[in-house]
């Protein structure tokens, strides 16, 4: 199928998805632009369009892309700007050598040192990345950063890449997930003796190894093995590695002993959750960048209630300034935060996890954790375990890979199990009424 056949396919279950308001204003302004490496690319027609798609239609439109087309795993919306660049890069990509590092400076523009708010939840975290891009390899190394979902750890991240690919072109700088580098290397086994050889080569042949959500690191040997030696090789050449976590070393339980010592020779530096100050700055700076116009009792509203996760927090800003210009207003007030509000979950999301998602499956089916997680293939074992990996997938912001660890299984069956339900939940009511109480339960506090 090509990239133009698969959006048509999406925009067939996306007229049915979503409401037809969005559908006329956002999903008709995507055009495809391209289809590589498993990404599928759109471009869209303003700035804040691509925002609005990408805080409230995401979701619908994953789904869509990856029921067209099983090869697609995750779908990137460009506006004009970056899709213009994007074009023209791709043109002189053809004419230019084939690049050997693919995956090397690849770093969001909007995420850098400047555009992060600096508090004392975040000064030393802030200091030390700082230290790190300003003289990679001859401080602090490696350094490792945690703290919770949505602090600015992968903003940090790229905001090192930024500095030093700005001020040190020359330096190899790659970012990468935990989970990519698993499946980079898991591909590499399969391919022949050169394809092994040509993952070494990348990852060891960099100035700078930038690996975010290390707890996802996979239990296997092998892959553990090989990112212990990736790490050695990197260290003993004096280049620098950085790594960011949702919690500290010890607390991964999948973790060898022997990378545990290794992280912990360099700097373990924790982020915390901002205050109120910086939370108002973090609010403002992003109104003042998206050039959202919006009354001070918004932002400290919003600053209030949501202390825990600034995505969060941004994503709620942006909605608000969308019901405020939906209406035509000129500015944002607490009468958008309501509506913006009303089917907002405040329920603790801090709690739930993977694990306490699956007590809720076997208790709502009454069936035992072996049976759920294990290899039975009845149908009274098959749906709940498909529905459980759905809600994992749509409860927590978890990596399809790391959802397939837990089950055993491959991250294609948790996509299937999750489209599967997703389909009969349209049909089935008794299956819709299971999700919605499992979920329900999951999320009471
Ligand atoms: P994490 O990787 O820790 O889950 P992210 O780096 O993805 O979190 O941050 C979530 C969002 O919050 C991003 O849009 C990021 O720019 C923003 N953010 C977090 N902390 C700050 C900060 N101190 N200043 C400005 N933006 C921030
Ligand atoms: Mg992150």
């Amino acid at each position: 199928m090509d990239k133009q056949q698969i959006w048509e396919t999406a925009l067939e279950k996306l007229q049915k998805s979503v409401s037809t308001i969005s559908f006329d204003l956002w999903i008709k302004s995507l055009e495809p632009i391209d289809f590589k490496d498993n990404i599928y690319y759109m471009s869209t027609t303003s700035e804040q369009a691509k925002q609005r798609i990408n805080t409230l239609l995401k979701g619908e439109i994953h789904v869509a892309l990856t029921n067209a087309c099983d090869d697609i795993k995750d779908f990137v919306v460009l506006d004009p700007v970056e899709s213009e660049e994007y074009i023209r890069n791709k043109e002189t990509a053809v004419q230019a050598e084939p690049q050997k590092f693919p995956n090397v400076n690849n770093f969001n523009p909007k995420y850098t040192f400047d555009s992060f708010v600096v508090g004392n939840s975040n000064k030393y975290v802030y200091a030390a990345c700082k230290g790190v891009a300003e003289s990679p390899g001859t401080g602090i190394n490696p350094l490792f950063i945690y703290g919770g979902v949505g602090l600015g750890k992968t903003h940090l991240l790229h905001a090192i890449g930024n500095h030093i690919n700005r001020n040190k072109p020359d330096m190899k700088v790659m970012y990468c997930t935990c989970e990519k580098f698993t499946n980079d290397y898991v591909k590499s086994l399969q391919g022949n003796f050169s394809a092994k050889n040509s993952f070494k080569e990348k990852y060891r042949n960099l100035d700078v190894l930038i690996i975010d959500d290390i707890q996802f690191i996979s239990k296997a040997e092998s892959t553990q093995e090989e990112f212990f030696h990736t790490f050695n090789s990197l260290y003993e050449n004096n280049k620098q590695v950085i790594i960011a976590s949702d919690r500290p070393p010890r607390e991964i339980s999948t973790l060898q002993e022997r990378l545990r010592s290794r992280f912990a020779m360099g700097i373990i530096q924790d982020i915390q959750s901002p205050d109120y100050e910086t939370r108002l700055a973090i609010l403002m700076r992003k109104a003042q960048e998206e050039n959202y116009v919006v009354e001070d009792s918004v932002y400290e509203y919003l600053a209030e209630h949501f202390d825990t996760n600034i995505r969060e927090m941004q994503g709620i800003l942006s909605k608000v300034w969308f019901y405020a210009s939906l209406t035509g207003k000129k500015h944002a007030t607490m009468e958008d935060v309501k509506e913006a509000l009303r089917d907002h979950d405040f329920s603790d999301k801090q709690n739930l996890t993977a694990d306490r998602i699956i007590d809720c499956v076997c208790k709502y089916f009454s069936i035992k954790r072996d049976d759920l997680l294990g290899k039975r293939k009845n149908k009274e074992i098959v749906e709940p375990r498909q529905i459980c990996m759905y809600t994992i997938c749509t409860l927590l912001d978890m990596p399809l890979l790391s959802i397939g660890q837990i089950f055993d299984r491959d991250y294609t069956t948790v996509i299937h199990a999750r489209d599967k339900i997703s389909q009969l939940m349209e049909e089935n009511q008794r299956i819709k009424v299971a999700v919605s109480d499992i979920r329900a339960m999951a999320t009471k506090s």
